[in-house]
């Protein structure tokens, strides 16, 4: 490509909101420019990345079995009433009626539609398994569309799905995903962990995030120090606690703490540790119909994690709940307490689990409780609810954990029946009963993935592209294009680096040399060969844009060192 015949808008303005360095470079570089919010055009080296990506998704798709199809983006609105999630998407999904009334939603993933393709066409196990995906436009009405690509309306995801017979089959097949996963971020040149994640309200039993880490990431990872071990907080464990601080002495009594509302105070009120005191966390449970409130119980010195606590009730959303709603229960902030606690539903953390020498409210304004044995809870609802904090053990080793922050640009899922079950897709086994298909799910943000490489490769200067992501390898830059041996030398090389197959692009504009280096910088390509003033001595020079190396190289040895340089 000619840099004069292309179509790479750069500019120097930020968009106006943009915050993160993908969504300031990309705009600011030409790879995509904004149509409205959350929606993004891919302009020509956007467009190049993107397909970059999907080739890489798709070879290692094609290395694995699985087969690619492309469904309908429109998709009629039962499909969604049949499984159920027509409701529970909210206003996510977008729907709107077509000149005769029928239904529509814009497709935000694909499980009913894919389940729809097998659905009384697979009829048994010996056609089993199957792993079919698309690389796809998605559309999902998010709240709060930000970051540019990373959390856009409209945006390119892989999505596949596998059908198996047996729960082995379908353990066999996720482990395969996985691998070529990992296969897929490190062919992409980035730096990721896969992670234990929550199933959410799907359910499922297993769940894996790949994580791209970047400090600007969207999600809080708990790692190990020590062993592969990580998890999204959402979903992470610990270990059980070694040092247990001094219980305090004191047998069962109600004690007057005037105006002691927090767990700072009460801790320092009573001398101990904040591991005594039990925090009470009240916060609306929101139902698909209604809500409720719902108090969480954990210990002082540990933080809620609402992800936990709205799985532990089911709930879709937990929501803020004031004071006056509180009083209207009957509860009195700052002195709510466990014992006989009848005026709200509750749930308590397993840490607090027959815990002894508690202080708790006394559910009475002014007063706490303190030497509660909490065994005489008896049978009451326990939940994981806790989030990991950093140096608590690692739930597999005698490491520490520690926090980090990732960028998920994949989610891979075992479905189980969740799907074909109220979609009626069965097969016969083996024995000739029917049986609901037993389901995986793979999903990729291949748009979000351009914004990713960025969010971990990139300088004050603009973007750096990897090697396999990159719109072109080589820049060859003339720096004074009136210069005609200087231009027929570039002229000669962009031929060569053609006829070698490694993609080029001829900066022949007639610009300032600042100008185009900007440029070169910004948009990121790995190696600018400058062709300038230099070649008069026979040399030209190769800035290497990752380490702004730059390497002085003999004019009739630029296709080697840039040959080794690529690798
Ligand atoms: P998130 O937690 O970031 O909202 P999600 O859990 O809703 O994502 P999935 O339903 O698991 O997303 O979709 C699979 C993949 O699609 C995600 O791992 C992510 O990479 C990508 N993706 C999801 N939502 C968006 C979006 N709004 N913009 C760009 N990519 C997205
Ligand atoms: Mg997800």
């Amino acid at each position: 490509m000619r840099f004069s015949r292309a179509y790479i808008p750069t500019t120097k303005e930020s968009p106006k909101d943009a915050q993160l360095p993908s969504h300031i470079y990309l705009s600011r570089a030409g790879f995509v420019a904004q149509v409205a919010s959350g929606l993004y055009n891919f302009l020509p080296l956007g467009k190049r990345v993107l397909r970059k990506i999907e080739t890489i998704i798709n070879e290692e798709m094609a290395a694995c079995g699985a087969l690619e199809v492309d469904l309908s983006f429109v998709t009629p609105a039962e499909l969604w009433q049949e499984s159920g999630r027509i409701e529970k998407f909210g206003k996510e999904l977008l729907r709107f009626r077509d000149r005769k009334d029928n239904l529509f939603v814009l497709g935000p993933t694909h499980e009913e539609m894919m389940v729809s393709i097998v659905r009384n066409r697979i009829t048994s196990y010996k056609q089993l398994p199957l792993n079919v995906y698309q690389v796809k436009t998605k559309f999902r009405d998010e709240a709060r569309p930000r970051f540019g690509l990373m959390r856009a309306r409209e945006f390119v995801m892989k999505d596949g799905y596998s059908f198996h017979a047996t729960t082995e089959d379908l353990d066999r097949e996720f482990d395969a995903m996985e691998a070529a996963y990992k296969r897929i971020l490190e062919r992409l040149g980035l730096t990721f962990r896969i992670v234990e994640a929550d199933s959410g309200a799907i359910g499922g039993t297993g769940s894996k995030e790949l994580m791209v880490l970047a400090s600007s990431g969207e999600d809080t990872l708990a790692v190990c120090d020590t062993c592969e071990y990580g998890a999204n907080v959402e979903a992470a464990r610990r270990s059980p606690r070694v040092v247990i601080p001094e219980a305090p002495e004191a047998t069962f009594a109600k004690f007057k703490t005037p105006n002691i509302k927090s767990i700072e105070d009460l801790s320092n009120f009573f001398h101990v540790d904040p591991y005594y005191t039990l925090k009470a966390v009240v916060l609306r449970a929101v139902y698909e119909e209604g809500s409720e409130p719902v108090c969480f119980f954990i210990r002082g010195c540990d933080e809620l994690q609402e992800v936990k606590a709205r799985n532990s009730v089911g709930a879709i959303d937990l929501v803020d709940i004031s004071e006056a709603e509180l009083a209207e229960i009957g509860l009195v902030p700052g002195f709510i307490g466990a014992l006989d606690q009848d005026k709200i539903r509750f749930v308590m953390d397993n840490d607090t689990r027959n815990a002894t020498s508690m202080i708790c409210g006394a559910n009475e304004a002014d007063y706490h409780f303190v030497g509660v044995d909490l065994s005489v809870m008896g049978d009451v609802p326990f939940a994981d609810l806790v989030a990991v904090a950093i140096g608590d053990g690692c739930p597999h080793c005698e490491g520490k954990l520690l926090h980090t922050k990732g960028i998920e640009v994949g989610h891979i899922f075992k479905l189980g029946t969740v799907y074909s079950a109220p979609l009626k897709a069965e097969f016969l086994d083996e024995n000739g009963r029917s049986q609901p298909f037993i389901m995986g799910t793979y999903g990729m943000g291949v748009s979000r993935l351009v914004a990713a490489v960025i969010e971990q490769h990139h300088d004050e200067k603009g973007c750096i592209w990897t090697h396999t992501t990159a719109p072109y390898m080589v820049n060859v830059m003339v720096s004074n294009i009136k210069e005609e041996a200087h231009l027929a030398y570039a002229e000669e090389l962009y031929a060569t680096l053609g006829t070698h197959k490694i993609e080029a692009i001829l900066d022949d504009r007639k610009e300032r040399f600042g100008f185009k280096m900007s440029d070169a910088e910004l948009i990121g390509f790995p190696f600018t060969v400058i062709v300038g003033k230099e070649l008069n001595n026979g040399h030209v020079q190769i800035l290497v844009r990752a380490t702004s190396e730059m390497i002085t190289v003999d004019a009739d040895k630029v296709m080697e060192k840039l040959t080794e340089l690529i690798g």
